[in-house]
C-alpha cells in the first residue's frame, strides 16, 4: 500500500509511544497521528516494569525532580478523570538503614531532594512524633517530603517486620506505584478516540526530502508500504539508538538488562499495606555451613560468599488478597546489545530472596523451602547520566521519546508532554534543555558529567 499520509508517525506502541500519542492528539489537538508498532502495543518493556514511581531524583539541578512532579501530576489527574482504573497509591519508598553513619547522609538526601522541590523533611527522633503512615490504596491528601524516622519505637511501632537492628529509615512520600498496563491502555483508548490511528508494522525506513522527514517505510503483514509524514517520532525504547541511525543520527544510549521476581508470600511476612522497602546497605548472604563450603569451592560461585551491593528491595503486589511479593536487586550490570527473548541469570531469584531476608528476617522461613519464583523483566536504555532524551533531532522534522531508563513508566507523560510541546510548538517548561540532545554539545555539561555522581537507579 502506498499513498497513506499522517502529521505524525510515532515508531514504537510502548509507555513512550503511547504516552506521545495521547499527548499530542488528546491534550494538544493534534489531528493525523499514526502509532506503529511491530509488536502489541505495551508488551516489550512496558509490561515488565516494577511500576513503581517516585519524585525522588537527585540533582545536580532541580530537572529530574520537576520533570517527575509534573509527570506524577498529569497521572494524579489521569487517576481522577478515570476513577483510578490504574490503582495509583502513594505508600511511598521506605530507604532502609542499620548503619547508624547513614543517618547523616539520609537526612542530607532528604534536604537535597527538598531544595530541588521533592517536598519538605520532617524527622522523627523521639516518640513524640507525629509521623503519619501512608495509607494502602489512593493518594489524596498525602504528605510530599520525606520523613527520616530514627526514633526505635516509632520503627517498630510502624514498621514491626523490618530487621530489628534497623536504625533509621527514609520516607520519601511523592512516591508507590500503579498498573502500569492499565495506565497504557486508558491513554492509548483515549488517544484512540481522539483520531490515532494504532498500526501493525516495522519501521524499515525513514524518508528524508531536502533534509527533512519526508516518510516512512513500513514492512507487515500487509506488505510494504509509505507512509508520506512531516515528523517521525522515535519511540523505540531498547531499538532507539538502531532507530537513531535509520536517520543518521548516533544517540548516545546503551542497554542494560534488568530483572524482577515475584513469589507467593503465602506465609504472610509482608504486610500487604507495605510501602516499597529498599534497603541501603550492603549485604552478605545467608548460606548455612554447607552451602558456604560448597559455593567456596566453585569458581563461578564464590562471588556470593562476597558482600553484595546495597539497594535490594521490594514491596507487595496486588489487592488485599493477593500473597505475591516482588523483589529487585541491581547487583551487576553491563551494557549489552538488547535481544530477545531475554536471558537472565539463573540465580536472580534465589540471590534476591536471599538478600531480602537481610531488611525483612521473616522471609528467612522460605529458604529451607524455596518458594516457585517467576523472573521476568528486559533492557533500560539508558543515557550515560541516566536522564532521558525528549525533543527535536538534528533532522527536520525528528524527535526522539528514548532513554528512559528504569524509570519510564512513571516518567512518560512528563517525557511526551514535553515532546508534545515541540511539536505543537508551544512554550517550554524550564527542564527542557536537561533532556534535549544538545546537552552533550554543552562544554560545561561535558565537564559535569565526568564528576556526575549519583545517576539516581535503583
Ligand atoms: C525489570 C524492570 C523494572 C522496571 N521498573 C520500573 C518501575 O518500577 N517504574 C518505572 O517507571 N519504570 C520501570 N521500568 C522501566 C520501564 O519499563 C521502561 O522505561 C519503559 O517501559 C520504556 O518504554 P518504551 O516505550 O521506551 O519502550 P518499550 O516498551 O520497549 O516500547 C518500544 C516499542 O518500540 C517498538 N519498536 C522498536 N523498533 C521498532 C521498529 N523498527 N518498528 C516498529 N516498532 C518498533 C517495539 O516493538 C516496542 O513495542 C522497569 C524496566 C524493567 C526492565
Amino acid at each position: 500500500m502506498t499513498g497513506a499520509t499522517a502529521e505524525v508517525v510515532i515508531c514504537g506502541a510502548g509507555m513512550a509511544g503511547v504516552a506521545a500519542a495521547y499527548h499530542l492528539a488528546v491534550r494538544r489537538g493534534v489531528s493525523g497521528v499514526v502509532l506503529l508498532d511491530e509488536r502489541p502495543a505495551l508488551s516489550l518493556t512496558s509490561d515488565k516494569s516494577a511500576e513503581s514511581y517516585r519524585n525522588w531524583w537527585p540533582g545536580p539541578g532541580d530537572a529530574m525532580v520537576a520533570l517527575m512532579n509534573r509527570s506524577i501530576d498529569l497521572m494524579e489527574e489521569l487517576a481522577r478523570e478515570s476513577g483510578n482504573v490504574f490503582l495509583m497509591n502513594r505508600r511511598g519508598y521506605l530507604f532502609a538503614t542499620a548503619r547508624p553513619d547513614q543517618l547523616e547522609r539520609y537526612v542530607r538526601a532528604a534536604e537535597d531532594a527538598a531544595s530541588y522541590g521533592a517536598g519538605p523533611v520532617r524527622v522523627h527522633r523521639s516518640s513524640g512524633s507525629d509521623y503519619q503512615p501512608a495509607p494502602a490504596a489512593g493518594f489524596e491528601g498525602q504528605p510530599t517530603g520525606s520523613d527520616v524516622i530514627t526514633d526505635p519505637s516509632v520503627i517498630r511501632r510502624h514498621f514491626p517486620y523490618l530487621a530489628k537492628d534497623t536504625v533509621a529509615l527514609l520516607h520519601a512520600r511523592r512516591c508507590g506505584w500503579f498498573s502500569g498496563q492499565q495506565l497504557g491502555m486508558y491513554m492509548l483508548e483515549r488517544a484512540r478516540e481522539k483520531g490515532v490511528r494504532l498500526l501493525e508494522g516495522r519501521v524499515e525506513r525513514v524518508e528524508t526530502t531536502g533534509g527533512r522527514i519526508s516518510g516512512v517505510a513500513v514492512s507487515g503483514r500487509d506488505g510494504a508500504r509509505t507512509i508520506a509524514t512531516p515528523r517521525f517520532v522515535n519511540a523505540a525504547g531498547p531499538f532507539v539508538k538502531e532507530m537513531g541511525r535509520l536517520l543518521g543520527v548516533e544517540l548516545p544510549v546503551f542497554c542494560e538488562r534488568h530483572a524482577k521476581v515475584a513469589f507467593h508470600d503465602t506465609l504472610g511476612v509482608v504486610p500487604r499495606q507495605a510501602p516499597m522497602m529498599i534497603w541501603t546497605d550492603p549485604v552478605r548472604l545467608p548460606w548455612s555451613d554447607e552451602e558456604r563450603a560448597e559455593l567456596g569451592e566453585t569458581e563461578a560461585l564464590r562471588h556470593l560468599l562476597d558482600e553484595m551491593p546495597g539497594g535490594v528491595h521490594g514491596r507487595p503486589e496486588g489487592g488485599g488478597d493477593s500473597p505475591i511479593m516482588l523483589g529487585i536487586w541491581t547487583y551487576d550490570v553491563e551494557p549489552m546489545e538488547a535481544r530477545f527473548p531475554v536471558e537472565f541469570d539463573p540465580a536472580y531469584a534465589e540471590i534476591v530472596l536471599r538478600g531480602l531476608t537481610r531488611p525483612l528476617p521473616g522471609l528467612a522461613a522460605y529458604l529451607s523451602r524455596f518458594p516457585k519464583c517467576f523472573v521476568d523483566g528486559g533492557y533500560y536504555t539508558k543515557t550515560r547520566e541516566n536522564r532521558f532524551l525528549s525533543g527535536p533531532l538534528p533532522v527536520e522534522g525528528a524527535y526522539v521519546l528514548g532513554g528512559l531508563s528504569g524509570y519510564g513508566m512513571m516518567s512518560s507523560n512528563g517525557a511526551a508532554d514535553l515532546l508534545a510541546d515541540y511539536i505543537a510548538e508551544r512554550p517550554l517548561p524550564h527542564y527542557a534543555p536537561a533532556f534535549h540532545l544538545n546537552r552533550y554539545q554543552d562544554p560545561a555539561y561535558r565537564a559535569l558529567l565526568d564528576n556526575w555522581g549519583d545517576s539516581g537507579q535503583l
